[in-house]
């Protein structure tokens, strides 16, 4: 135990040396709240090491912090009292290539006496995926990004108010090239921005609303997956300061049109052997990988609360959006909340599912906690999965979903929360305090905006995220 922590130590050292030979000044800690907002205390680089052996003061309040930065309760947290240290992931350190002389690296929470914090987000999709793990199971897991660009209007740093005008600075089609050609150099920055601190991209384009991009990322361990996710929505964030331009993230920049998704990529794997492509298995799909999916499936209602946390969640998501409002699966369906990827028959890493369903006021720790909480509790229970949906549900006459036994995913948080609220597995794996906690906030944020019109609601959150 000494000894380790004298490793420790002395690598922190060493990390923080290369990082001030690097001209890193400061290190940004982040951990992500229960109503997706990035949060951030930051440190000299020089006290890197000091942070990384007795973590750095934080107050437990943030776990009931609603996405207007109002402040509610829940039966364990809220109020003054108390702190929580933060403890930087030393392997996850990097240098913020659109932010010079800053470094980054995701946190930890524990309490004062060095045990985790039951409400932990990142701990908690770690546990999951040691639960995974101890079953002999793997998760290979990813987030697209996408976001919406405008100019920043000068002078008006923090705009907002139903009226706001957006000002695209591209205008070209959906998935146009103009689009590409217009912002030429605010893409390649993003990319290499991305690709110098070490983020595998593997696509960026131009996506179908006004000012919309996307860019996807490589899949991985869900703890990195999640934490990737958070460094890819800072840096696209810092490359368009630096361009004059300002990002959004929030799943309805603008009510009633296409939004922002932040769909979760998700692989099954055991002994590094994909359950997605199974010899003889109908779409390749082992008998685990199947129940896997069959639990995710049955779980969405409640998966929404962690999912799509907001209210401006359900702004976007209307049937024929590309959205995934219903509850059902397809093989390559984009209106299926849940598709199935069946990759090329020569690619030893294709297969896997998507959830396209999710948005980025998810906390994305919870959401692959969760979404391996539900997996795992259909492998317990055997969980099947109906006959895939081809086509649009939305388009379906209300008998004939009925008849197909489709139904639609919560329309509401309220709804949503209540289905997370009333699910003994995501209970069970969230435990008292932290399930409590995003209760607290889902049911904050409903009240916030009981009785705001739609318009009002794209305005007040579109630039929270
Ligand atoms: N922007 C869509 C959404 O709200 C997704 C478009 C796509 O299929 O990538 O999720
Ligand atoms: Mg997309």
């Amino acid at each position: 135990m000494g000894s380790w922590a004298a490793q420790q130590r002395q690598e922190a050292r060493q990390l923080a040396a290369r990082l001030s030979a690097e001209g890193v000044r400061n290190v940004a800690l982040t951990w992500v709240d229960n109503a997706g907002i990035t949060r951030v205390k930051t440190i000299p680089a020089e006290r890197l090491a000091a942070a990384a052996e007795r973590g750095i003061g934080m107050s437990p309040v943030f776990d009931v912090f609603t996405s207007d930065d109002a402040i509610t309760t829940s039966e364990h947290l809220g109020g003054p009292d108390g702190d929580l240290r933060l403890f930087p992931d030393l392997e996850r350190v990097t240098s913020l290539a659109a932010q010079p002389g800053w470094a980054w690296a995701p946190a930890d929470r524990y309490d004062q006496l060095g045990l985790p914090h039951p409400a932990c987000q990142r701990q908690f999709a770690r546990r999951m995926t040691e639960r995974a793990a101890a079953a002999g199971l793997e998760l290979r897991m990813g987030f697209e990004t996408e976001w919406v660009v405008t100019r920043a209007p000068a002078g008006h740093p923090a705009p907002g108010g139903a009226d706001e005008p957006l000002d695209y600075p591209c205008a070209g089609p959906a998935y146009g090239m103009t689009r590409v050609v217009e912002l030429s150099d605010y893409l390649r920055d993003v990319t290499e921005a991305l690709s110098v601190q070490g983020i595998d991209v593997l696509q960026i384009h131009p996506e179908y609303a006004p000012g919309q991009f996307e860019v996807t990322t490589a899949p991985g361990d869900p703890v990195r997956a999640a934490d990737d996710v958070v460094l890819v929505r800072e840096t696209v964030r810092a490359v368009s300061v630096r361009h004059g331009l300002r990002a959004s993230f929030a799943p309805s920049v603008v009510a009633g049109e296409v939004g922002n998704g932040c769909h979760l990529h998700t692989g099954l794997y055991r002994d590094g052997t994909s359950l997605h492509r199974s010899p003889d298995a109908a779409w390749g799909l082992a008998p685990e990988a199947t129940a896997f999916l069959g639990g995710v499936l049955d779980a969405l209602p409640a998966l929404l609360a962690i999912g799509c946390p907001s209210p401006a969640s359900y702004l976007r998501l209307q049937p024929s959006h590309w959205a995934g409002v219903y509850q059902c699966w397809g093989v390559e369906n984009r209106e299926a909340a849940l598709r199935l990827i069946t990759g090329a028959p020569d690619d030893p890493d294709g297969g896997h599912a998507e959830i396209k369903t999710f948005d980025a006021a998810a906390n994305p720790y919870l959401a692959v906690g969760a979404v391996i909480a539900a997996g795992l509790h259909g492998i317990e229970s055997a969980a099947q999965l109906p006959p895939p949906q081809t086509g649009d549900p939305g388009v379906l006459g209300v008998r004939e979903r009925a008849r197909r036994g489709i139904v639609r995913l919560p329309a509401t948080l309220t709804e949503a929360a209540d289905r997370l609220e009333k699910s003994a597995p995501l209970h069970e794996a969230m435990g008292e305090v932290l399930h409590g906690a995003v209760l607290a906030v889902r049911r904050a944020e409903e009240a916030h905006f009981a009785e705001s019109e739609d318009d009002a609601i794209a305005a007040a959150t579109r630039w929270r995220w």
